[in-house]
């Protein structure tokens, strides 16, 4: 880095290591959105700072990362100072975050710079600071409850009927949690966090309950390639514009579903990038949310005229038992979401129309059908998913409407030879179809099969299975 030309660009940007990491390090969900709502203040809090003390101006701010361009070096070395100490104050140092300085003679190689130094940062950061002792001599037992991570500090926390000996971290999220500070619409909701709260409770004693509202759904979601159309912006300008659009668009987008689908308040939405899309709701409406997010992305991303024209998101989806921890759910999800971007990518690749896939995997527990794994036998394109999205058929949505024609006893049936392997498999199934006199069975395997085909899988009974288990869940 030089001295500093008066015509040079100055940049400061920072980033809050394994920023998942440390919202799902607590296993309730009031902490977890706390948490992430602490970095939301944060976020505002900074961009305040700068614009106000500073004199910088925001590129951008979002999900534990910003960028900002400033009058002059010396004032910015300040600035990434001070944007340190703020995180370590406001999370009581449980999380890092780097701060770094990048000049240049223009945007382009400042941001290089900026780059460099905050990787340069964060390498060293890791090795000076570590967040959590793990290697505390305590017992288990005397680690904070909330998180097992900290030392508890002396007074007990309540929660409901019981007193909990929470950490000092635990205790900052879990006040920013209990907050009534009006969220950022259809952003972080807190109120559903505190009703997952109840819904956590174990279940009665005599079973009694509905089985299906014990399952969660996590839902992410990012836009294909943002990268490469980042990479390419040479102003500061072009870039705050395409964050700004991307950031306004995500959110509109993510509103606009909940609303559509009247889930306001039930649906947990913890901030952890500045354009993805992460949704914890009850299983039951996580096929149609999806659906509604992909309409709204289109028309409020994807769509527009402007630098994020022609954007699609891929989503990654995580079913499981409402007693798996959020974190592990989060995580299966981002997988998830991994292999539906590769899904896209070949897809592409292969000289496919732009289209985003979904890539759905059960953690196992709630039911049988569901089993562990991938479900639908391979990530889904957009056009073969339905529940409200603008659809060619077949669909998902189609096969899991034939097997919910199907008579509970035939689906149990079913079921069953699905286990059954090889051409076993398809002579029992055959034969199974060809003796139900409904004929809804032979319709659900043909509906199947001609899905299977159009998405390019071998056989069509991953799908089957799944429709099954879709139907379980209440998706139609
Ligand atoms: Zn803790």
């Amino acid at each position: 880095m030089n001295g500093g030309d008066v015509n040079d660009v100055v940049l400061v940007g920072f980033d809050v290591h394994a920023i998942q990491a440390y919202v799902f390090a607590p296993i309730r969900p009031i902490d977890i959105s706390g948490g992430s709502w602490l970095l939301e203040r944060f976020g505002r809090d900074v961009r305040t700072r700068i614009e106000r003390d500073h004199g910088g101006r925001t590129v951008y701010v979002g999900g534990g990362n910003g960028m900002f361009v400033l009058p002059e070096l010396a004032v910015a070395r300040r600035a990434a100072d001070e944007i340190e100490r703020l995180f370590a104050k406001c999370t009581k140092g449980g999380a890092i975050c780097s701060a770094a300085v990048g000049v240049g003679p223009d945007f382009q190689v400042a941001r290089r710079e900026l780059a460099a130094a905050l990787h340069a940062r964060k390498n060293g950061r890791w090795l000076e600071e570590a967040t959590v002792d793990l290697r505390s001599p305590e017992p288990p037992g005397s680690l904070c409850q909330a998180c097992g991570r900290e030392p508890p500090v002396s007074d007990p926390d309540r929660v409901g009927d019981r007193s909990e000996r929470i950490g000092e971290q635990c205790r900052v999220r879990r006040q920013a949690g209990r907050t009534d500070e009006p969220a950022v619409p259809g952003l972080v909701e807190l109120a559903f966090a505190r009703d997952l709260e109840a819904l956590l409770e174990p279940p009665a004693a005599d079973g009694a309950g509905d089985r299906s509202s014990r399952a969660l759904a996590v839902l992410y979601l990012d836009a294909d390639r943002a990268g490469e159309r980042i990479a390419g912006f040479d102003t500061a300008d072009a870039l705050r514009e395409f964050a700004e659009a991307l950031q306004g668009g995500v959110r509109t987008a993510t509103a606009t579903a909940l609303d559509e689908r009247g889930l306001q308040r039930r649906v947990m939405v913890p901030v952890i990038g500045g354009d993805d899309v992460l949704l914890i709701a009850e299983a039951s409406v996580a096929a149609g949310l999806l659906a509604s997010l992909w309409d709204g992305l289109d028309a409020e991303v994807g769509a527009r005229p402007g630098p994020t024209a022609g954007l699609t998101f891929s989503a990654g989806l995580a079913v499981a038992d409402r007693f798996v921890p959020i974190g592990v759910m989060v995580g299966a999800a981002r997988d998830a979401l991994h292999d539906a971007k590769h899904a896209t990518y070949l897809a592409r690749q292969a000289g496919g129309p732009p289209q985003p896939h979904v890539h759905a995997v059960s953690l196992g527990g709630v039911r049988r059908s569901g089993g562990t794994g991938t479900l639908f036998g391979g990530s889904i394109p957009r056009g073969h998913w339905g529940f409200g999205a603008h659809c060619s058929a077949p669909t998902v949505e189609e096969t899991a409407r034939a097997i919910a024609g199907v008579s509970a006893t035939q689906r149990s049936g079913l079921l069953a030879d699905l286990t059954a392997t090889g051409e076993l498999r398809s002579l029992t199934i055959d034969y199974r179809a060809a003796r139900d006199r409904s004929r809804s069975l032979a319709d659900a395997v043909a509906c199947a099969g001609e899905l299977a085909r159009a998405c390019g899988q071998g056989s069509p009974w991953e799908l089957l299975r799944s429709a099954i288990f879709a139907v379980e869940l209440g998706w139609v």
